[in-house]
């Protein structure tokens, strides 16, 4: 069995919270040409999109498993180190702890796992996001999976006609359920509409048994207790063969959705696909991005990239990003571009609470003392 592992953090931006320096890219590099003449790797990649660094690799460790993740860390702390020596921003934001204990669950770095046995022809796409979080897949994974007004191979590929099984976790309880597709289409809607909370986790073809999605799902906010950041998610596609072609996987991106991130984490803003060169947010942060790189994985090895969004069919769906951005910004302070109290990454809400909390009155005894002082005469024209 191979496993492809994407690991990612964000160690330092360059500038602000918009890039990666060349140097932490070139650290984390030497890190993983090391690891695969050790042979603990296949294969690796690095990529980045905007402030974060991911590890793409194969392996035959399997999720979850210690050696890869301490591996990960490791490099994250080097990249971090080039980043405090740079004085970049937010060095080492991502790491959590200052030791390393068995997996990375809780520690800070996101990953998205997916072990499978090589296909003798086995594409698979890698989004990376940039200001946003992992509730963003919600929308492209049901549109992929479970809808055929975007993927034709529901209706008419017999390998994919019996659907799919989504597995659903609420990110709030930690706890996960599987919903069976199409049977249970509006169940699983009601839960991953609401994506701050419920986050698909995977998807596996009821035909063949196999998993086609893995996303990463882990919260800074929840894991920290407090924000340190919006956890920018990363998502494992397969494609072909009963699972979504390429094109339909990448046709859900070709609608600019609204997403949770953008500036210090708190706005709502549209999702725009782009091309590696473009994954730099910097218009108040966002608008939020997403690359797709395309590999085929042939003796564990990754051939590609392929910059999937490096594709003027996606120019219409930038230039909505770029529509919607202007349109929500206008509403500034105020939701729905603001998020809900809640969600927010940052607030003075607390503070502001407690320094004024002897000046808030009963309403009720407000309306006594407004109707107290009104003429009683007064006739309205
Ligand atoms: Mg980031």
């Amino acid at each position: 069995m191979t496993t492809l592992s994407i690991i990612k953090a964000d160690t330092g931006g360059f500038v602000g919270h918009s890039a990666v320096h060349p140097d932490m890219l070139a650290t984390a590099q030497d890190w993983l040409r090391t690891a695969i003449g050790d042979r603990l790797l296949l294969d690796g990649k690095v990529a980045s999109c905007g402030d974060d660094i991911s590890l793409i690799m194969i392996h035959e460790h399997g999720p979850d498993s210690e050696n890869i993740h301490e591996f990960a860390w490791n490099t994250f702390r080097a990249t971090t180190q080039v980043a405090k020596r740079l004085g970049l921003y937010g060095a080492g934001q991502d790491l959590l702890s200052d030791a390393f204990s068995g997996n990375l669950r809780g520690l800070g770095p996101g990953y998205a796992e997916l072990e499978f046995t090589e296909r003798p022809s086995e594409p698979v796409i890698c989004f990376l996001a940039d200001k946003t979080e992992p509730g963003a897949w919600n929308l492209p994974l049901y549109k992929m999976f479970a809808d055929p007004f975007n993927t034709p191979g529901l209706v008419i590929d017999e390998k994919m006609h019996a659907g799919f099984c989504f597995e659903v976790y609420d990110l709030y309880e930690e706890k996960r359920i599987n919903f069976d597709c199409p049977a249970e289409l509006y169940d699983l809607l009601m839960f991953i509409g609401a994506p701050a909370r419920y986050v698909v986790h995977a998807v596996e073809s009821k035909t063949l048994s196999e998993q086609g999605a893995a996303t990463s799902t882990q919260r800074l906010s929840l894991i920290a207790g407090k924000y340190v950041g919006k956890d920018d998610p990363v998502l494992i596609v397969r494609c072909q063969s009963g699972l979504p072609a390429v094109g339909e996987v990448l046709e859900p991106f070709s609608f600019a959705y609204t997403v949770a991130g953008a500036m210090r984490g708190s706005h709502h803003a549209p999702f725009m696909p782009v091309s590696v060169e473009h994954a730099h947010p910097s218009r108040f942060d966002g608008p939020p991005r997403v690359v797709a790189l395309g590999f085929q994985v042939h003796d564990g090895t990754l051939l590609g990239p392929r910059d999937l969004f490096a594709d003027p069919a996606f120019d219409r769906a930038r230039d909505q990003a770029n529509t919607a951005m202007d349109y929500l910004r206008r509403h500034g302070p105020f939701e729905p571009h603001r998020l809900p109290l809640e969600d927010l990454e940052y607030t003075t809400m607390r503070a502001l609470e407690k320094r004024i909390a002897e000046r808030w009155q009963p309403m009720a005894d407000a309306a006594a003392v407004s109707l107290a002082t009104e003429p009683t005469s007064a006739t309205t024209v």
